[in-house]
């Protein structure tokens, strides 16, 4: 077909080639094409894209990958959060920094990295933490893309979207896109603020990895990994107490690995290595090109259904809202829908049902609340219906409520009392009903 038959905005139709093949699927109708939506080919779709405001939160590995792809679908208004500098590891993936750029912020350089490239996209950076910006700032956005790799910023980005929402005002509610990955596994989501299934509904899926118990460790280790454990947890602590271990330094990551390939061997285990040595001991997950290729271009197809209504996009209210790909089977994608929960603690109503040992103490229970799967809150604090029960901070509440940790939780709490969880990490406050097992 020829160019000319291409709709065109804002100037020519050599300005518009780059676009050609997006605008074919923007300026016909389609057998996925969502007509009920009101999709109307033509002139209409290829505005919205251009006008359509995107916040990207994240400038890393998945960052570069979102900010590019979005800026070669048409986006034209971009901003971009990042509190990140470049580091010269960063180099092998995230390609929007080179050599030169060592120390800069990751949010600028790639801006301007974009705009260079793709003339007629503006990305404004913003250097600083999502935390620092108030109500009216996310507003002004259309959609929100996250590529972050902090669980804490993506539970707060969500909160903070799902308060936003008024029911009185449909502009109020901002689609929010979430992509992430760990090595060959990735997964991306939409989620609709208020009316489906949240990041903090999904909480669990992303479970703190499982702690290998001392003693497996200390008595019979099994996989390479414990052998490396117990020379980083217990070889060190016996051999060097008074050196501080330093995992970039050489040294000390190769005393790891011979004490930890000697162990191996020992149990006849193989597979120990100076890299694996080093991956465990910083409990570095391998950060993977093309996993993150493959979650941001899953995104950004998102961002562009949802901003043209071109095709369905996921996440629809009682539909599939989470894409889960596991590169390191085979390559495998699975579709599934993930369900609102009633308790959950940032789009719900209900507390969550928590049983514990009546007999334990407070200070069990405060820590149990790191572990969770569900809540995953470092410095909770607590608060029964009449008192509170215990602070970390400030200092002051602290000094006067440390006293219950040791406490047996009968003595303080009765038997389906409701407690409040607070962390300072968060404006969420998290209900449990407390039963007695
Ligand atoms: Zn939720």
């Amino acid at each position: 077909m020829a160019a000319a038959a291409v709709p065109t905005t804002n100037g020519s139709a050599t300005r518009r080639a780059r676009w050609t093949y997006s605008d074919r699927i923007l300026s016909r109708p389609g057998a996925y094409v969502d007509e009920e939506d009101g999709f109307v080919p033509g002139e209409a779709p290829i505005t919205s894209v251009e006008n359509a405001r995107i916040l990207v939160i994240g400038a890393g590995g998945l960052g570069c990958e979102i900010l590019k792809n979005l800026a070669l679908s048409g986006f034209k208004k971009i901003d971009v959060i990042d509190m990140d500098t470049i580091d010269v590891s960063n180099l092998n993936r995230q390609f929007l920094f080179r050599e030169k750029d060592v120390g800069q912020p990751k949010a600028t350089v790639a801006a301007n990295f974009v705009m260079k490239r793709v003339p007629g996209c503006t990305i404004t950076p913003y250097v600083g933490k999502i935390q620092d910006k108030d109500q009216d700032y996310y507003l002004q956005f259309n959609i929100v893309v996250c590529g972050l790799d902090s669980i804490e910023a993506r539970r707060w980005i969500n909160a903070t979207l799902v308060d936003l929402v008024d029911m009185e005002n449909p502009d109020s509610l901002k689609p929010l896109i979430d992509g992430g990955t760990e090595g060959f596994k990735g997964q991306s989501r939409v989620i609709f603020p208020t009316m489906t299934s949240c990041i903090e509904c999904q909480l669990d899926m992303h479970a703190p990895r499982a702690a290998v118990p001392l003693c497996t460790l200390a008595s019979i280790p099994r996989q390479p990994q414990h052998c490396i454990e117990w020379a980083h947890i217990i070889k060190w602590e016996e051999e060097r107490k008074d050196v501080t271990l330093d995992t970039d330094d050489p040294e000390h990551i190769t005393w790891l690995y011979k004490k930890a390939l000697a162990r191996a061997q020992e149990y006849n285990i193989s597979g120990v290595t100076y890299s694996m040595t080093q991956g465990v001991v910083k409990n570095i997950i391998p950060a993977i090109a093309s996993t993150n290729a493959i979650i941001a271009a899953s995104c950004c197809n998102e961002a562009y259904k949802i901003a043209t209504t071109c095709a369905p996009c996921i996440g629809m209210p009682g539909q599939n809202n989470y894409m889960l790909y596991t590169g390191d089977t085979s390559v495998y994608t699975y579709t599934f829908e993930h369900q609102k929960k009633d308790d959950c603690p940032v789009c719900g109503n209900l507390p969550k049902d928590l049983v514990v040992n009546p007999t334990s103490t407070l200070g069990d229970l405060v820590e149990s609340f790191a572990e969770r799967p569900e809540s995953q809150l470092k410095k909770p604090n607590l608060r029964s219906e009449g008192k509170s029960l215990y602070y970390s901070s400030p200092a002051s509440l602290m000094a006067q409520t440390k006293g219950n940790l040791v406490k047996p939780l009968n003595e303080l709490l009765s038997d389906g009392e409701e407690i409040a969880v607070t962390d300072p990490a968060f404006s969420t406050v998290f209900k449990y009903r407390v039963h007695f097992s």
